[in-house]
C-alpha cells in the first residue's frame, strides 16, 4: 500500500503507478513539484549514459553501473520519492542484470576459449593490474615465455584433436602448479606467458621446474594409447621498475629463443635478471 502526508510531492520524471490518482479526502492537486533528488539522479544518470557512450572499455562501464546502482538504491531510500519505489526497485534489477549480462561478456572477451586461461587481451589488462602494483610497492615480478617443443611434429603425428588436447592439459596443469595470484595466459598458438609477482629469479625457476616436472607426468596418449611425451621451452626474464609488457615479454622470448637453440625442453634466464 502507497502512502502520502502532506509534504509529498508528485515526481514530474518517473511516472509512478499512483499518478493521476487522489488522495482520498483531498480533492486539490499541487501543480506538480520536481524532487530535487530525483532530477539530480535523473541528471546523473545522463551524465554516465554520455560516458558509456563514450567508452568501449567493459571495466569502465561496469564501474559506471556500479556507481549508478548505488545512486538508485540511494534513491530507493529517500523517503521523498517513495512513490516511485516501485519503479526505482525494477531499475535497480536492470542496471543489476546488465551489470552482470557486462561482467560475463568482459570475462568471455579475456578467455581463451579452448583452454578457459587468459589470452592476449586478457593478459594486457592484467599486466597492466600487477605491473602498477609492482610499481606501487617496488615488488619484484618475473614473466616466462613458454613454447610447447616440437609442436608441428605433434599435430603431424598424432593428429590436431590430440595437439587440442596437450595445449588444455598443459594450461590445466599450469594453473594447479601455480599460486592463486600468479597469472597463466594462451599468448597465441602453443605459446603461453606466465606472471609470476613477488616472485625473486630462483623461485621463478623452481616454479617452472615443478611445471616441467608435473607436465611430464601427465598420461598423455596417442593413437595405439602409445604414451606421447612432450617437452616445454621458456624464456624467464625479471621486470625492470616501470618496464612496460612489450618490452619485459621480448627479453622473456629472447631467452626463450637461447632456450630452443641450446636443445629446448628447459628454461632460459635473461642475463640481466639475476
Ligand atoms: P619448436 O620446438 O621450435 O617450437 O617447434 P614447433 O613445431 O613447436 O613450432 P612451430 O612454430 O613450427 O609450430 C607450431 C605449431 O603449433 C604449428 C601450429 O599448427 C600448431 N598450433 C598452433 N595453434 C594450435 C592449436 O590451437 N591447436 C593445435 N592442435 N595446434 C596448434
Ligand atoms: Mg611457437
Ligand atoms: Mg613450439
Amino acid at each position: 500500500m502507497i502512502r502520502r502526508t502532506k509534504e509529498d510531492k508528485p515526481l514530474q520524471l518517473v511516472r509512478s503507478a499512483t499518478e493521476g490518482r487522489k488522495k482520498p479526502g483531498n480533492t486539490r492537486r499541487k501543480s506538480p513539484q520536481p524532487d530535487t533528488s530525483t532530477i539530480d539522479y535523473y541528471k546523473h544518470v545522463e551524465q554516465y549514459a554520455q560516458k558509456i557512450r563514450g567508452t568501449e572499455d567493459v571495466s569502465e562501464i561496469i564501474g559506471i553501473l556500479d556507481t549508478v546502482l548505488s545512486e538508485t538504491r540511494d534513491l530507493r531510500l529517500n523517503n521523498e520519492v517513495y512513490s516511485a519505489q516501485e519503479q526505482v526497485r525494477l531499475a535497480e534489477q536492470k542496471i543489476e542484470t546488465l551489470k552482470l549480462e557486462l561482467e560475463q561478456l568482459r570475462e568471455l572477451v579475456h578467455t581463451d576459449p579452448m583452454t578457459g586461461v587468459f589470452n592476449r587481451r586478457g593478459l594486457d589488462t592484467v599486466y597492466l593490474r600487477e605491473a602498477a602494483r609492482a610499481d606501487r610497492n617496488e615488488n619484484i615480478l618475473c614473466a616466462v615465455v613458454i613454447d610447447l617443443d616440437n609442436f608441428k611434429h605433434i599435430n603431424d603425428t598424432y593428429g590436431h584433436q590430440f595437439g587440442d588436447e596437450v595445449l588444455i592439459q598443459f594450461a590445466k596443469t599450469a594453473k594447479q602448479t601455480l599460486r592463486p595470484s600468479d597469472v597463466i595466459a594462451r599468448f597465441g598458438g602453443e605459446e603461453f606467458v606466465i606472471l609470476l609477482p613477488d616472485t625473486p629469479t630462483e623461485s621463478a625457476v623452481w616454479v617452472m621446474q615443478r611445471l616441467q616436472n608435473n607436465f611430464s607426468k601427465i598420461n598423455l596418449q596417442g593413437a595405439g594409447n602409445q604414451p606421447v611425451s612432450i617437452t616445454f621451452s621458456g624464456g624467464l626474464a625479471m621486470r625492470r621498475l616501470q618496464e612496460n609488457q612489450n618490452s619485459l615479454i621480448k627479453r622473456a622470448d629472447e631467452a626463450l629463443y637461447q632456450a630452443k637453440i641450446s636443445g629446448k625442453d628447459r628454461v632460459v634466464v635473461a642475463t640481466d635478471s639475476q
